[in-house]
């Protein structure tokens, strides 16, 4: 059972504290805290733990401090949307917003390779109205003598960079807890130039020690990918081991599952579960046309099969592309061939446009019938 408390609720109010006594009197019943802030107010979220079948909710909706009452199922307590669970499904990060009905690109760099490629896409960006983007500093490899990412050392370049060009989010893969310390300091010496959406991939989707750790801190969004070879529900509890911890700024991310029966794509593109994942859980979730299809082929219409999955994603509601963009494909250091030129940016982002469009009026036309 969640108990929404009023917002702006202080924890060292009198109200707040009657409410714990009243809580105390429940058995067997145990207390967790979550509080958001945000840019205009203070979130607090009360989870009773234990048994909650015998409390009525309607005596502890008019507890003192109390919004409103969520009874939550089994599954993905703290992500999940249970039953009459209206509660918001927004998070802000350095004055950008996440939730099921935005939408932002996060074009870039699979991997970070040289200071001047990391520039010239930075500044692409910026020109074409983005204020977010994707460097890959840590890259988990398949074969230990492939390029493993220049790691801290290209930190402080890369985020000085982003500060000068306005970019407000980077989507980073982290493969290792000590990542984390090392991304603070630079954003440290770097003053703070930009922010960071910490990545975990696919690879690492139930490293569960990681997970644990990601969650803990509360300073980051994390993006987390599905994992590409177990279910859906697998992925979704792993997401739900970051909130358990404390951190819920998370976005689920699509990026194919890895099956032979994909081919020629190299991962069979999974985005029809795009709005299932908006129906199980509150989570904006990330489309990854790069990964899932893996090659710049195109149709005979002339739209490259990473346009086309990406228009499916974003008219099926998806809230984030992370997509590889790369000044010069031919000399990137990983994922060259599955990556967007930066002259093909214009025509992406409005590709991307008609797309949502589409989606807003299927909305619209959904809500019509609805009301008729
Ligand atoms: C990536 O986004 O750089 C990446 C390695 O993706 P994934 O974990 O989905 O393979
Ligand atoms: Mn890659």
């Amino acid at each position: 059972m969640i108990l929404v408390l009023i917002p702006d609720t202080r924890l060292d109010s009198p109200e707040y504290q009657q409410l714990l006594a009243h809580i105390a009197n429940f058995p067997g019943i145990t207390t967790r805290v979550h509080t958001e802030v945000g840019a205009e107010q203070t979130l607090t979220e009360l989870y009773l733990i234990g048994d909650t079948k015998a409390i009525p909710i309607d005596d502890v909706r008019n507890l003192p401090c109390v919004d409103s009452v969520v009874r939550v199922s089994e599954e993905y307590r703290v992500l999940g949307r249970h039953k009459n669970d209206d509660r918001s499904t927004y998070f802000d990060y350095n004055g950008v917003r996440f939730g099921q009905d935005t939408l932002h690109v996060f074009a870039g760099l699979c991997a970070v390779d040289i200071e001047e490629h990391v520039e010239m896409m930075m500044k692409v960006l910026r020109d074409n109205g983005q204020v977010c983007t994707r460097m890959g500093a840590y890259k988990p490899r398949t074969s230990p003598y492939s390029f493993q990412g220049h790691g801290k050392n290209c930190l402080p370049y890369v985020f000085e960079m982003a500060g000068k060009y306005g970019i407000k989010v980077i989507a980073m893969e982290i493969t290792h807890e000590s990542h984390l310390e090392e991304i603070r300091e630079a954003l440290r010496q770097t003053g703070g130039a930009t922010g960071v959406m910490l990545q975990i991939g696919t690879r690492n989707t139930q490293n569960f020690e990681l997970l644990k750790i990601v969650g803990r801190q509360q300073e980051f969004p994390v993006l987390i990918k599905r994992g590409f070879g177990i279910t859906l529900d697998e992925s979704l509890n792993a997401a739900e081991y970051l909130a358990s911890e404390g951190n819920r700024k998370v976005i689920f991310g699509l990026r194919g599952m890895k099956t032979n029966m994909g081919d020629p794509h190299r991962n069979f593109v999974d985005f029809a579960h795009v709005p299932v994942v908006k129906r199980l859980t509150r989570m904006p979730v990330c489309i990854d046309p790069s990964h899932s299809v893996g090659t710049r082929a195109g149709s005979p219409d002339g739209i490259l099969d990473v346009m086309h999955v990406t228009a499916q994603g974003i008219i099926a509601g998806a809230n984030m592309v992370l997509v590889d963009f790369h000044p010069v494909p031919c000399k990137a250091l990983v994922d060259g061939p599955q990556a967007l030129q930066m002259k093909e940016l214009p025509q992406f982002l409005e590709d991307i446009q008609i797309a949502r469009e589409a989606y807003t009026k299927r909305v619209a036309l959904v809500k019509r019938y609805q009301e008729e």
